[in-house]
């Protein structure tokens, strides 16, 4: 099927964006294009004007400066998968940005696109939410007139396909700390096998001071309409001398954080999901402490 007809607007600044977005009602940003496209194609988007943000320059680029990583929301999946700094600083994502999709999705996905449009389906938002990102998001105003704030990962998705971005906002930026020697981080997920979209995905980032885990962050996600963070797996691990054991029984009380809103689709049940879940994070947590190898 083809798109509904639409006009064609390329932002070349921020503010530009904004301005056109802040213009029309019934305006839509496009970056990769991989998640609007298809949804243009299906009909299940019909903007009226679809506004190019690919070419922007300032939305580029990957730093790490005092203990924190910055990646701007159009950085590819392909250039986070590639990228030396982000091997060294935040492994989880490195390798997580290598497993999404295949090449053609990487090289065009960018890391914005996916958590703006916060498919339960996507990787990029359960791994965000272990590493305590923080989402920078530029609105009517500019930086300089109360238009940017900052969201926590873990605060930013509101339910499938739903965030807290207004409809005339920009995600700009994502931050999250660099990760230091002791601390060891990996996504596992379950992956559909046309597309490697997550069924149930898995993300821990633990802290060691030998072979005990002082500060745990557990995330799962594939399975509810947002990530959701596994508090009850996180309060298990720490103290804990992290061995096969341990382990396991620490990532079985995921069921008590999960809620009861569970996705059951052609793909898998709720049932199977659910109990996918312990098995994942079992997966991630065994391969960041090195417990079990690729
Ligand atoms: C075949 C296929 C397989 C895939 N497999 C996976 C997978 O295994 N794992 C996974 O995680 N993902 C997967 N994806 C999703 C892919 O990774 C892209 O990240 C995703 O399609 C969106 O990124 P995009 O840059 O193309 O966004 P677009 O399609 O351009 O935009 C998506 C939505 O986000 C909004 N948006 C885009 N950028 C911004 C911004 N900076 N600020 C505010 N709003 C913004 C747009 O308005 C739109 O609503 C797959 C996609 C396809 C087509």
């Amino acid at each position: 099927m083809f798109a509904t007809e639409f006009e064609y607007k390329k932002a070349n600044s921020v503010s530009e964006a904004i301005q056109l977005l802040s213009n029309d009602a019934d305006a839509k940003l496009m970056a990769g294009g991989h998640s609007l496209i298809p949804l243009m194609k299906l009909r299940l988007a019909r903007p009226g004007t679809v506004i190019d943000i690919g070419g922007i320059a300032e939305l580029q680029g990957i730093t790490a400066n005092n203990g924190i990583l910055r990646i701007g929301a159009l950085t590819t999946h392909a250039q986070l998968a590639e990228s030396p700094l982000v091997r060294d600083s935040a492994r989880i994502l490195w390798e997580t940005a290598y497993g999404i999709g295949d090449p053609q999705v990487r090289n065009r996905g960018t890391i914005g696109g996916n958590v703006s449009h916060a498919d339960p389906a996507s990787d990029l938002p359960t791994v965000l939410v272990a590493m305590d990102a923080k989402f920078t998001i530029q609105g009517q105003g500019g930086i300089t007139r109360r238009g940017s704030r900052t969201v926590a990962a873990a605060d930013f998705f509101t339910g499938a396909f739903s965030t807290v971005l207004a409809e005339n906002e920009i995600l700009t930026a994502i931050e999250m700390p660099v990760l230091a020697a002791n601390q060891h981080s990996e996504y596992a997920k379950m992956a559909h096998p046309a597309t490697s979209y997550a069924v149930v995905g898995a993300a821990a980032v633990v802290t060691m001071d030998g072979n005990t885990c002082t500060v745990a962050r557990v995330a799962v996600g594939g399975l509810t309409p947002s990530p959701v963070r596994g508090q009850s797996v996180e309060q298990a691990l720490v103290g804990q001398e992290l061995n096969a054991e341990t382990i396991a029984a620490a990532a079985n009380l995921i069921d008590n954080d999960l809620g009861s809103d569970i996705i059951g689709d052609i793909f898998a049940s709720a049932e199977y999901r659910r109990a996918m879940a312990a098995i994942e994070l079992k997966h991630a947590i065994f391969h960041a402490t090195g417990l079990a190898h690729h």
